[in-house]
């Protein structure tokens, strides 16, 4: 495996699997990886030819009173997690490569950036703008065929699918399912900071999830019957979520009803760690 620094490297050698038209997968990351990040790095090395992970801790999806400073970082595990995978290429630039001085332009995506994580309430429109660039940008430096996310993230998915189609990337967006403890908690680099009670009580958010899940399968599709069966698990832990919404996939409008696309999706703080986790409901899995 080779660590590169700067985007010439990478182009430089990636140039000869481009020519020999090998296909080359990309799988970004902030690092501090888990089992999450090494389903995504799996999935990209049965597909493709060439894998290439990138690690670079994002300051601009940060916000100012976000945990940029004390986000966990151990690039030496990282690699070796890496290489044992098989990865090819791990692309680990400092901020300058990816910020040189004078670096003016943002990629804002629209009206999904807006809600749930980027209402202002919450991270902010800001938070998907610093994504929306960064992912614009290692596609532009890496030129993958196909790129992995994880639907941990689900909103994020549909930032960048979104992304992808206004702007016209030549990428393929592949989705991997979220990967849980076998406790039910959702695998977070953030679940570093949970203090071992913390991680019991996080637990209520995968809980609340399930609770949804049944009531759907037990028939009820009402917007506020299914929301008070997932709050009812978070009330028993003493969590008051900052959401704990349905949304309509993949334009994330509002709903009255679930339906075979209706993204729950919830989010609390746990101690220092801000956490999130979601399902797709009804959709007959
Ligand atoms: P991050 O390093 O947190 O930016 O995450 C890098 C990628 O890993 C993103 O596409 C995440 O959605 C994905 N990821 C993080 N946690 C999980 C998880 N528990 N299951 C599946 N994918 C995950």
């Amino acid at each position: 495996m080779k660590t590169l620094r700067t985007i010439r490297e990478v182009r430089e050698t990636l140039a000869p699997d481009r020519r020999r038209e090998r296909s080359i997968g990309l799988v970004p990351t902030m690092g501090a990886f888990h089992d999450g990040h090494l389903s995504l790095v799996r999935r990209a090395r049965t597909e493709c030819d060439v894998v290439v992970v990138s690690l670079f801790v994002n300051p601009t999806q940060f916000g100012p009173a976000e945990d940029l400073g004390g986000y966990p970082r151990d690039e030496a595990r990282d690699r070796a997690l890496a290489e044992a995978e098989g990865v090819d290429v791990l692309f680990a630039p400092p901020i300058e490569e990816v910020y040189p001085e004078g670096f003016d332009t943002t990629v804002t995506v629209g009206a999904l950036t807006t809600v749930l994580e980027g209402d202002p309430g919450q991270r902010g429109p800001g938070h998907f703008a610093g994504v929306a660039t960064v992912v614009a940008k290692l596609f532009n430096m890496v030129g993958p065929d196909v790129a992995y996310f994880g639907q941990k993230d689900a909103q994020q998915v549909l930032v960048i699918r979104k992304l992808v189609r206004d702007l016209d990337i030549p990428v393929r967006i592949e989705v991997c399912p979220i990967v849980r403890d076998p406790d039910g908690l959702a695998l977070s680099s953030r679940n570093a900071y949970l203090s071992s009670g913390e991680r019991e009580r996080a637990l209520a958010l995968s809980r609340a999830l399930r609770a949804a899940e049944e009531t759907v399968a037990g028939g009820a599709t009402d917007a506020a019957a299914v929301l008070a069966a997932a709050r009812a698990e978070l009330d028993a832990a003493g969590i008051e979520p900052e959401y704990l919404e349905l949304r309509s996939m993949p334009d994330l409008s509002e709903v009255n009803r679930v339906n075979g696309s209706t993204l729950l999706a919830v989010a609390a703080r746990v101690g220092k760690a801000r956490l999130i986790d979601n399902a797709i409901l009804g959709d007959n899995k």
